[in-house]
């Protein structure tokens, strides 16, 4: 407990077996941008019971809100997306082979061979490729366009699958070691945190909890989320990329990368759709500090969270991310390491039990 006497008790949230069977269960559902509704439900099932007042607005968002006590209070507005990338049917032809779009950034070289699942009944499919012994060596140095790829389903699927019906990686979720490994990390990883950061809210605050939908197809669900909870400061809470591999080439650093595992959370500063308010970068690496609590500054760079457009809602709300470093992202497997997501949490709530109304009210540095 620290000795700062403005500071609200509250129980510091950890990772036990309960955290790892919910963000397991939270990674092998299935959430493509736009049909969210299974990682809807595990959210509403775990958050009915702690918050005051729960929402599922127009769009898909979870809303859900626990009030705080005593006068003054902050409103707090935490944003994870729900939704990941993947894939949308979008036209049927013989043998139940299915052309595609991507939903969300993915790179097409990660397409071929991969397994995949189909709909809400997580039906089996494989994205097909033509083997190498048919291949041409000019043929084998070029990317394949997503339109000339197919989802090979099978017969036995009948005419369950539709356009429309969305597809994921199939992986699962697996813990070895320090590291996690699982698609969908992000935003499995925030909606995870933003579960405990309610079951273990601080009193000094509102916190407003989204469970945004829509992100990796433009942040759009975080823009009406921020609407409706019209907050005094926003987080948002998600994963970014680790970049953070040995370089191979007669390089003899890597410049390029944007965090590293192990490192602890990363505080942006800026990314390319938001500058962080200061006096939040202040807030975030003054909690770290004070509680030992490691972290790292994400480098300015490609990508964005929900806080691009939650920042701008209405007159405008102080915004930051944080995230939790993970390699491969937006491919079929994501790596990231567990005492980052315990020191993500760690920190999310020492930073909120921090929060004040002096906060806001204070001479603007940015
Ligand atoms: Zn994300």
């Amino acid at each position: 407990m620290t000795e700062n006497p403005k500071i609200t008790a509250s129980k510091v949230p950890e990772i036990g077996k309960s955290q790892f069977e919910l963000l397991e269960k939270l990674c092998n559902a299935t959430a493509v941008s736009g049909d969210e509704h299974e990682v809807r439900q595990i959210v509403l099932e775990e958050v009915k019971p702690v918050a005051d007042e729960v929402e599922v607005d127009a769009l898909g968002n979870v809303l859900a809100t626990r009030f705080g006590h005593g006068e003054n209070r902050v409103r707090v507005m935490l944003a994870a997306h729900m939704d990941e990338i993947g894939f949308m049917i979008v036209k049927k032809h013989d043998d139940n082979l299915f052309q595609f779009e991507r939903i969300g950034g993915i790179d097409e070289r990660q397409l071929p061979g991969k397994a995949v699942l189909v709909g809400r009944e997580h039906l089996s499919g494989v994205i097909g490729a033509k083997p190498i012994h048919m291949t041409t060596p000019d043929e084998r140095k070029k990317k394949i366009a997503v339109d000339s790829l197919r989802i090979d389903m099978g017969p036995e699927i009948g005419d369950k699958v539709k356009p429309g019906d969305r597809a994921t990686f199939a992986t699962r979720f697996k813990v070895v070691g320090p590291s996690i490994r699982a698609k969908a990390l992000d935003d499995r990883l925030g909606v995870a945190m933003l579960i405990e950061l309610l079951k273990h809210a601080p009193g000094n605050i509102d916190l407003l909890a989204a469970f945004t939908v829509q992100e990796e197809v433009g942040l759009r669900g975080a823009r009406v989320a921020a609407y409706r909870f019209n907050p005094d400061m926003a987080i948002a809470v998600d994963s970014t990329p680790a970049y953070d591999l040995p370089h191979w080439d007669d390089e003899d650093q890597n410049v390029q990368y944007n965090t590293r595992l192990d490192e602890g959370p990363a505080i942006y500063v800026m990314d390319r759709a938001t500058i962080a308010d200061r006096r939040l970068v202040t807030l975030l690496t003054d909690s770290a500090q004070e509680e030992d609590i490691p972290f790292q500054f994400r480098q300015p760079g490609g990508g964005g969270t929900d806080a691009g457009v939650i920042h701008k809602t209405r007159a405008g709300i102080p915004s930051i991310s944080v995230s939790v470093p993970s390699r491969y992202a937006h491919t079929a497997i994501g790596l990231a390491r567990i005492d980052d997501w315990a020191n993500t949490l760690r920190l999310l709530h020492a930073a909120l039990i921090r929060v004040t109304p002096d906060l806001l009210a204070g001479e603007r540095r940015g």
